[in-house]
């Protein structure tokens, strides 16, 4: 049989994940002769000769057997005539040149199968090796300093391979030929257990030695990948008490570490496509269902229907796990409230030491410091409430290609930032809310580096409106230093720009809900319903607006929120009188919150999120927001199970939606008691009669305004009765319904938006 050549071009994620070696091994299996080459532009070209069948053998292995980080987004195939030059089939050189901008940068991976199984082979030389790793699984971003992703740019270069290492790192045929992690227990980092003042405590296997101070209620900080946990048992109150006092964190939910799929069904529901998330390679926190036998302590999240689990993604975390006779253990950030995860071993000595006993560490640097992420299955589609660790900063891919490097800064809170080139969209890691020193040093450290890594240069800034945000003013500074313009784009805006962004929509009506957003007006908006197309954005519909009363203590405390909107009905006295005890100041606060209201000086809000915070108070769910997002957050969890006993139907006005009548109508029947079913129902009537009214105020501007498309995003989207419900309006009535599944909703999302907005304005 005659041979014949082909040449393939394959690009997508295709190097730095063991593309060559499989290719390596798929060509060989048949025979084939020829070469696999990276090139500089991500792509990898290999050409194959040899009989036509085995050739369409090799092009099919090629898709279907693909290594599992890889991801095939194009592969031209072109045939020649052989002229059998080949002898053999070899992995050349890559090219020396650097890479091509906007290269794509490998987010870290969970630990997989096969190191599983090594970890636990007694006779295996990696047993027991806490950072095992292969070419298809470990940190990538968290060690990073710059590409290309070679051993030498990464925080392994401090670890020189031994014999062992260097002829498996060299060996085609082995899953570790160019694993730059590659490490043994001879030659890789060392794992050790200090006090919280660093004092040695001499053991033989410091894991086991810290699974049992945590079993024995012991707080134990836990230095990871991308940074360092807090760790205690969950079958036991005490600790976790004790780290609520010491973060300063009265109600705010801990994440846990479950060790396995079978222990998390025992205290949480598990759906097919949660059990993906959870054992996916990106590994997050998965928001569940507490279970009907829920057994785990209280104090974990408390008030809440769910919790947040994720599984091992280390051998380290596996091994503390496997060594424990708990089921799980909280695995918090360690942070000092409000402040970026800590990551340097000298540093957590000095910022965590008061809220731990033990540490357990380890040698190796942590270049990026990256948080958890944490995603939520909502009405059936993936919700990224947290967009980082396994994901960042991998980009999302977009539907046009721009001519233009935007640079994008996000809100205050939740922050990400994005760097768009080309039609990828490199969004960082979480940064957090910017509210300290700490975490503005790290977003401005964040930006910097994914430049250096994308090698993108910014040609404008876009950033949120709001004048005295943070990033507005590190924007305006990068704008003169860079000499660009930077351009401020409205918060809800940029919200429905994200979701735009990720389906590649032209016009829509777009439902952002959250919290707070700086209004074109100079009013805080939450509640609005926009026309957006590739030219910008028009203000079609809103919730009514109602006084603040004493502007961010409203927000602390819902009370006055309440109050601020049932002023001016005869209610408001009498339920804030009954209810002044829950204020921090009692009865005088309540007369002041009066004055003020009075005096008519209060900032105005169409907020969904306010409204939520004020049927919480009024239900006595929550009177007091420890943390974002609480009240909301309680008051979904209260409202399971309930029906809509209410029955108000939707009052839309000139394009607001009433918002007065139902806090009115909630008040009135709190007035003369609550007991616990009424409680659910009433939460429940107060989502449903929010969604259908925003389901009903876009429907209305939509068929006035002849577009199909709707979208839902914000904060609120993170509600699933109300996601569910407004969907569900959205799609029997025939239109398209949208919201964000790859970026976040909430303000982490922020910068996707704005910059597509930047982009295509100045495209
Ligand atoms: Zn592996
Ligand atoms: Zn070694
Ligand atoms: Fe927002």
């Amino acid at each position: 049989m005659k041979n014949i050549r082909a040449e393939i071009r394959v690009s997508g994620i295709v190097q730095g994940v063991g593309f060559r070696p499989f290719v390596y091994r798929i060509a060989v299996n048949r025979g084939l002769k020829g070469f696999v080459q990276n090139l500089k532009d991500a792509s990898v070209r290999i050409i194959v000769e040899g009989p036509e069948s085995d050739i369409k053998s090799f092009l099919e292995a090629l898709v279907k057997e693909k290594p599992p980080l890889a991801r095939i987004t194009k592969s031209d195939v072109s045939y020649l005539e052989s002229n059998n030059e080949f002898v053999e089939f070899k992995i050349l050189e890559s090219s020396k040149q650097s890479l091509v901008a906007g290269s794509v940068i490998p987010a870290d991976v969970a630990i997989c199968d096969d190191c599983v199984r090594e970890l636990l082979d007694p006779v295996d030389r990696r047993f027991g090796y806490f950072f095992i790793t292969c070419t298809n699984c470990g940190p990538r971003f968290t060690i990073i300093l710059d590409t290309p992703y070679d051993r030498q740019n990464t925080s392994m270069r401090d670890f020189p391979m031994c014999e062992v290492c260097i002829s498996e790192y060299e060996d085609p045929l082995n899953r570790r030929f160019h694993a730059q992690t590659i490490a043994c227990s001879k030659c890789g980092p060392k794992v050790y257990l200090t006090t919280n003042d660093g004092e040695l405590v001499t053991c033989k296997e410091p894991i086991k030695e810290a699974a049992k101070l945590i079993d024995e209620g012991y707080i134990v900080a836990i230095k990871g990948n991308g940074g360092f946990h807090v760790a205690t048992a969950t079958t036991i109150s005490e600790p976790i008490i004790r780290l609520r006092k010491a973060k300063h964190r009265r109600q705010k939910p801990f994440a846990i570490m479950a060790k396995d799929l079978k222990t998390i069904r025992s205290f949480a529901i598990v759906s097919e496509q949660e059990e993906e998330l959870l054992t996916s390679l990106a590994r997050p926190i998965v928001l569940l269902r507490k279970s009907e036998d829920y057994y785990l302590s209280k104090e974990i999240a408390p008030g809440l229907h769910n919790i947040g689990v994720m599984l091992p993604y280390t051998g380290l975390h596996l091994l503390l796990l496997l060594n424990s006779k708990e089921p799980a253990y909280v695995m918090t950030s360690a942070n000092p409230s409000g402040e970026p995860i800590v990551i340097q071993n000298q540093e957590a000595y000095v910022r965590i030491k008061r809220d731990v006993d033990y540490m357990l560490l380890h040698d190796r640097e942590i270049v990026n410091r990256c948080d958890d992420s944490v995603v939520r299955v909502v009405d059936g589609s993936i919700s990224f409430i947290r967009r980082s660790r396994g994901y960042a900063p991998e980009p999302i891919i977009l539907s046009y290609e721009y001519n233009k490097n935007i640079f994008a800064l996000g809100g205050e809170l939740n922050v990400t930032a994005c760097i768009l080139m080309g039609d990828k969209a490199f969004l960082t890691q979480h940064i957090g809310d910017i509210e300290c020193v700490e975490t503005y040093e790290f977003l401005k450290s964040a930006i910097h580096h994914l430049a250096k890594l994308t090698r993108a240069q910014p040609e404008v800034i876009a950033h949120d409106l709001h004048p005295s945000f943070h990033t507005t003013r590190l924007a305006e500074e990068l704008a003169e230093k860079f000499k660009i313009p930077a351009l401020p784009v409205q918060h809800h805006h940029a919200h429905v720009a994200s979701v735009m962004a990720e389906y590649g929509l032209e016009e829509v009506i777009g439902i952002a809900c959250d919290g707070f957003g700086y209004g074109s007006d100079g009013l805080a908006w939450g509640g609005e319903v926009l026309l957006c197309d590739d030219n910008g954005y028009r203000r079609m519909g809103h919730l009514e607006n109602h006084p603040m009363p004493g502007g961010d203590l409203a927000t602390k405390y819902p009370i006055r929120m309440a109050a601020g909107i049932l002023f001016g009905s005869n209610l408001c006295e009498e339920w804030l009188f009954l209810n002044a005890d829950k204020l921090p100041r009692g009865r005088y606060e309540a007369e002041l919150i009066l004055k003020q209201l009075k005096n008519g000086k209060n900032i105005k809000t169409s907020s969904v999120g306010r409204i939520l915070d004020s049927v919480a108070a009024i239900l006595g769910i929550c009177y007091e927001r420890t943390y974002e997002g609480e009240p909301p957050m309680k008051l979904e969890s209260a409202a399971i199970g309930g029906s809509d006993i209410l029955r108000l139907k939707p009052e839309i006005k000139g394009r607001v939606l009433n918002t007065k009548c139902l806090v009115e109508s909630i008040a009135e029947i709190a007035i003369k008691g609550l007991d616990p079913k009424k409680v659910r129902d009433l939460a429940f009537s107060a989502q449903n009669y929010l969604a259908v009214g925003l389901a009903e105020l876009a429907l209305e501007i939509a068929i006035s305004e002849g577009v199909k498309n709707i979208a839902f995003t914000g904060g609120v989207a993170y509600n699933e009765q109300i996601m569910a419900t407004v969907r569900r309006i959205v799609e029997v009535r025939g239109f398209r319904f949208y919201t964000n599944t790859r970026a976040p909703p909430g303000d982490g999302g922020l910068s996707l938006g704005q910059a597509a907005i930047a982009a295509k304005l100045s495209n």
